[in-house]
């Protein structure tokens, strides 16, 4: 099978590597890449939200699969215009990313399928927003209702900060997604991150992760795209996986179906969960970047036959082999990100780390020039290790960490902490 995977973060050479490890695998593209993935399979440097010039790019290559990484050519409505040119494509239509494209949206599903999520208020003007928050309790959370990067949501301490950042929102803070803003219960609880493959109404779950949003050790900081993961989370015992797949997910993708925009493709199910009872936080139409990367990890060959049936809406058959294992990755960083980084610095060490299937380093932003490879991005290594145990896995992805010379970059020394 000739492959081609959107995309160029970790999360994409993660993709890359499980579908290497299936003989499946003929021909693999991946565009962008990085200088990770360039190492392992043909980059392609393309539109990636153009669909129009991906489906041209497809059918020049003979590509019978396309695996789309990042929630912005969803949007954009790639998967639509690929599946109109008939191929196998992994990832939701344009309607269904909805579910990550408009936190209204999803709230909407959840109320038409009474799947428990934090009560919420939807406004489009800053008045009404300012009145339903005077009218509640603190804390409380501001939502730009459109895709913002993560950086759209707002927990306020108090009612008086909620309402400027309503102002803020409505004030164009987030340009065209905050034109819109819900105002949200403030859950508390454990999160979790819960990923269910999705072809119409057929479910299959491939696994749990919790990761760190914050940028320093012990969780302090500001936030980020996230610091490291392991897999599985522990909160997600099998009873409250149970409750998670019948009260919140099934129902929702049912809901779906029955507007006429089923969904297909993974999808990321961010929980609140106390005492025992899950919660919806939030959808994503793709894999979370780091968790897919230990996904992947503990995956192995199999997440290509499991990607590959869930495009060609053949889940039902599709059955996942677990292992009893635990993996973790480590993202490397920048120095001074989230905020402003230098570009551009050299990384070192990378050939003396060895990747197998219990050890690999993954790309995140990176650059091979003259022989050397730098960092070009924020996020730029993910050192993402399996293990019979979760200590067991940090070891081997902290030894990797150890092992890089990069005097310009830096990591979380204490993911898995609440595991642990
Ligand atoms: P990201 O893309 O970074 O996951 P997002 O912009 O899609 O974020 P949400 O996932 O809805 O936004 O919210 C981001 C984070 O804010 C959540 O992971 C959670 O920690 C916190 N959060 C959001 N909504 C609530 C809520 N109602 N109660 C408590 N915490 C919340």
């Amino acid at each position: 099978m000739n492959i081609l995977i959107l995309g160029g973060g970790g999360r994409e050479h993660a993709l890359a590597w499980a579908a290497l490890q299936n003989p499946k695998c003929d021909k693999l593209i991946v565009a962008p890449g990085n200088a990770g993935i360039a190492q392992i399979a043909e980059c392609a440097s393309i539109d990636i939200e153009d669909g129009g010039t991906v489906a041209e790019f497809a059918a020049e290559n003979a590509i019978e699969l396309v695996i789309i990484g990042p929630e912005a050519p969803l949007a954009a409505g790639v998967a639509d215009r690929l599946r109109e040119a008939g191929l196998s494509v992994f990832g939701p239509s344009a309607a269904a990313a909805r579910l990550e494209a408009s936190k209204s949206f999803t709230k909407e599903i959840c109320d038409a399928c009474h799947a428990p999520t934090a009560a919420y208020g939807h406004f489009t003007e800053a008045d009404a927003a300012k009145a339903y928050i005077r009218a509640g309790t603190a804390p409380v959370v501001v939502k730009a209702d459109g895709l913002a990067a993560g950086k759209g949501v707002i927990i306020a301490e108090t009612l008086e900060e909620a309402c400027a950042a309503v102002d803020d929102m409505f004030g164009g803070a987030f340009g065209g997604a905050g034109a819109e803003v819900v105002i949200e219960e403030f859950m508390t609880g454990e999160e979790a991150s819960f990923f269910v493959l999705v072809d119409g109404e057929d479910c299959l779950p491939i696994g749990t992760a919790q990761d760190h949003k914050r940028v320093g050790d012990g969780d302090t900081g500001p936030n980020t795209g996230g610091m490291g993961a392991y897999s599985p989370a522990p909160i997600m015992t099998d009873t409250v996986t149970q409750k998670a797949l019948d009260d919140i997910v099934r129902p929702c993708m049912a809901e779906m179906v029955r507007r006429g925009t089923p969904y297909q493709g993974v999808l990321y199910v961010g929980l609140m969960i106390e005492n025992g009872q899950p919660r919806l936080v939030e959808y994503n139409a793709r894999f979370g970047d780091p968790e897919c990367q230990v996904l992947m990890l503990r995956l192995g060959a199999q997440a290509l036959d499991l990607i590959h049936a869930c495009a060609e809406g053949r889940l039902s058959e599709a059955r996942v082999n677990w292992a009893d294992d635990h993996a973790m990755t480590v993202v490397m960083a920048a120095k001074g990100y989230p905020d402003a980084y230098e570009k551009g610095t050299v990384i070192k060490g990378l050939e003396a780390i060895s990747d197998d299937s219990m050890t690999v380093m993954f790309h995140a932003g990176t650059t091979a020039k003259d022989g050397a490879v730098t960092a070009t991005g924020g996020r730029v290594l993910n050192a993402t290790a399996r293990g019979a145990t979760l200590q067991e896995a940090r070891d081997r992805a902290y030894a990797m960490v150890d092992a890089i010379d990069w005097p310009e970059g830096f990591c979380r020394r204490d993911i898995g902490w609440r595991a642990l």
